[in-house]
């Protein structure tokens, strides 16, 4: 568009300058003008329009420069950091940096020479190092590079943040091999942050602050994959509907609540403990494959539920049923199936009257 209307332009000017060499032209016939101020006056309006064009052209690049020159700055403010790296010296130059990123800032980085690992260990934590330090191998990416022209990696620098890393491709020789790649680092904390908070959420049984049963199931199916032997127990509260029938429903939340917390306090931290829904809760503790060693933790289990004392209850106890199986890294077995055999000890556990703790070992 703007390429059609600068023709337009040049078509009116031309157009315009025509005219007027022949209305000179006409007058010069008619003796009131002399040839020679017919030439001048053309070829110095000639000149006026020519400049007039130059000085558009010019001052139209010179905005858009100008625009060019801004938006790319507004890009580039996104990076709290950009390295150019010249693969053969190991040579890192810092090209731009935000204040604010005082990591990359520290030790005199703003133009490194030395092994490239050492500027690494400069700002990263120390459990991102290793693979940070592999991703910014030259050997992990040369090839990688000629596929996607950049890769990212996400990692935790000296202060707990995150931080994201992207090499680019500036440049290769004529056997392809790389000469230059930049790095840029940008602050991804709040991303990350929101991120996390939000799977915690989609894991989380909101009424207990336990997993849920997606979350649950999904990380017994991780550790069954690492082959993590284990004992898989599920867990139900007796007669329930009579407690709501009882005190209420909301007597009830609080029950659910408490028998929540006490498989938190009966189980380890890295053990999985999870609400199946309803008063079903579930847990999987790994490198317990001892009947006697289950029971003992039922056993504190029975112990912590029968400390549950909540006033609207009037000293009423609560007792739950117990089904148990392991998981002894057998190829063939699989989550379903431990989940059966649980709820087959479950079911001999319901026919007996409170606390009841039954193995179910085979399928
Ligand atoms: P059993 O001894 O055989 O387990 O009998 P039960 O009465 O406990 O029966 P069951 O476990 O089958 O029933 C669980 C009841 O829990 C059914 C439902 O009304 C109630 N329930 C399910 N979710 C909630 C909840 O979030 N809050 C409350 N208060 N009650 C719930
Ligand atoms: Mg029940």
């Amino acid at each position: 568009m703007a390429k059609d209307g600068s023709i337009r332009h040049i078509h009116l000017n031309i157009f315009g300058l025509i005219l007027a060499v022949f209305m000179a032209f006409f007058l010069s016939l008619s003796g009131s003008l002399q040839l020679i101020h017919i030439v001048f006056g053309a070829v110095l309006l000639t000149v006026v329009v020519v400049l007039r064009k130059l000085f558009h052209v010019a001052y139209t690049k010179y905005v858009e420069s100008k625009e060019l020159t801004k938006d790319i700055e507004a890009v580039v403010n996104i990076y709290a950091a950009v390295y150019r790296i010249n693969i053969k010296t190991n040579h890192a130059r810092l090209l731009r940096s935000a204040k604010k990123f005082d990591p990359l800032m520290e030790g005199g980085m703003t133009d490194y020479r030395g092994p490239l690992p050492e500027l690494v260990k400069m700002f990263a934590s120390e459990q991102s190092c290793d693979t940070l330090l592999n991703f910014l191998d030259k050997g992990s990416y040369e090839e990688r590079l000629k596929e996607s022209h950049s890769l990212s990696h996400e990692f935790i620098d000296k202060y707990g943040r995150w931080i994201r890393v992207q090499l680019i491709e500036v440049d290769r020789d004529e056997s392809g091999r790389l000469i230059h790649v930049i790095w840029t680092f940008e602050s991804i904390d709040e991303d990350r942050k929101q991120r996390e908070s939000l799977k915690l959420m989609a894991e989380t049984d909101s009424m207990t602050g336990i997993r849920n049963r997606n979350s649950g199931e999904a990380r017994i199916r991780e550790e069954m994959a690492n082959e993590t032997r284990g004992m898989f127990i599920l867990v139900d509260a007796d007669h329930f509907k009579s407690i709501n029938d009882d005190y209420g429903h909301d007597v009830g939340d609080k029950v659910i609540i408490a028998i929540a917390g006490c498989m938190r306090r009966t189980f380890r931290d890295s053990d999985v403990v999870f609400r199946l829904g309803g008063d079903e809760f579930a847990a999987f503790a790994p490198t317990v494959e001892k009947e006697e060693i289950g029971r003992r933790i039922v056993n504190r289990l029975y112990d912590n539920i029968n400390m549950i004392n909540i006033p609207e209850m009037k000293g009423r106890r609560i007792s739950i049923s117990v089904g148990a199986t392991f998981y002894l890294s057998d190829p063939g077995d699989s989550f379903d199936a431990l989940y059966q055999r649980a709820d087959k000890g479950m079911y001999e556990s319901k026919k007996q009257e409170g606390n009841a703790l039954n193995f179910y070992m085979f399928n």
